[in-house]
Formats: structure tokens, C-alpha cells, sequence
């Protein structure tokens, strides 16, 4: 995955378009970003306090998003990504990780696994995330995809 570069005056075919990359951004550089859509604007923020922001706004009869306002300096530290559920898509909060964990441990074996599904369940940092996910996928494709497929319910 390239990492996006985002600029004032960039061009998108299509909100979902900007989205995209906006998202991609976020994962790439291990930022906690929200995304606030509006009706022909979508907002791209940072965590609270963060100044980093990206804007785009919808071009006058066209379906093109154009990026408007673009502030690059971030002031928060990386961490603490939400995008976690993106991965793990049907995943609402990290919590419910521990019940996967939990039928995990009782379906496959193996500490060093075990260690790894409790490493990558219990971070909230999208790149230390997929690197555990990664490993798993290497040893034991079986336990990586029986918890890379698992719906993840309260
Ligand atoms: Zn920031």
C-alpha cells in the first residue's frame, strides 16, 4: 500500500473516491482520524486537539470531490486507531476481540499462537495489528482464517 499524498487542489472522481485514500492515509500512518460526511463535503479530522485536517467539497455540478483545506502538522502522537474495525470488518469494539480470543483458545492450539491472536486482539494499533495478523497468516493459515472470517458479536 502506497502511501497517499494528499494536497490542496487534488481532484477525486467521486466522494467515496476521497474516502478511500482518506482512510488508507489514516491506516498508513497510524493516525486516529474520523471521517464526517456532509452533504456535498466530506471532513477528514484528527484526534481532538489535532489540527490536522483535510476538506474536500463537491465541484459545482460535477460528481468530482476537490480537496480544499489541507493542514498537514499533526500534534498528536500516532496510536489509537479505530480503523481496527475496518480490518476486522462486522467488529464493533475491540472488547468483543477477547470473545474471538476466547473460541479461538479453545479451537487451535499452540502457545506461541495463542500469544500471537492475544498480541494482535489486544492492541489498538492498526500497523502492530496486521504485522500479528501477518504472522498468523504465515504459521497457521487454518487459525488466521477462522479469525479473519469470524463475525464478531455482543
Ligand atoms: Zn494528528
Amino acid at each position: 500500500m502506497s502511501n497517499p499524498q494528499l494536497s490542496v487542489g487534488l481532484l477525486f472522481t467521486c466522494a467515496i473516491d476521497f474516502r478511500d485514500v482518506a482512510r488508507k492515509y489514516a491506516i498508513k500512518n497510524g493516525r486516529n482520524m474520523f471521517i464526517k460526511n456532509e452533504k456535498d463535503k466530506v471532513r477528514v479530522v484528527c484526534s481532538v486537539g489535532c489540527p490536522w485536517v483535510v476538506y474536500a467539497a463537491q465541484v459545482r455540478n460535477e460528481k468530482t470531490f476537490q480537496v480544499r483545506t489541507y493542514h498537514a502538522e499533526h500534534t498528536c502522537g500516532r496510536g489509537l486507531v479505530p480503523t481496527i474495525e475496518e480490518l476486522l470488518p462486522n467488529s464493533k469494539h475491540r472488547h468483543c476481540l477477547r470473545h474471538v480470543y476466547n473460541n479461538f483458545k479453545q479451537k487451535f492450539n499452540g502457545l506461541a499462537l495463542k500469544d500471537r491472536v492475544c498480541k494482535a486482539t489486544s492492541t489498538s494499533n492498526v500497523p502492530s495489528f496486521s504485522r500479528h495478523m501477518k504472522w498468523m497468516k504465515e504459521e497457521d493459515r487454518n487459525a488466521y482464517n477462522w479469525l479473519a472470517s469470524k463475525p464478531v458479536v455482543h
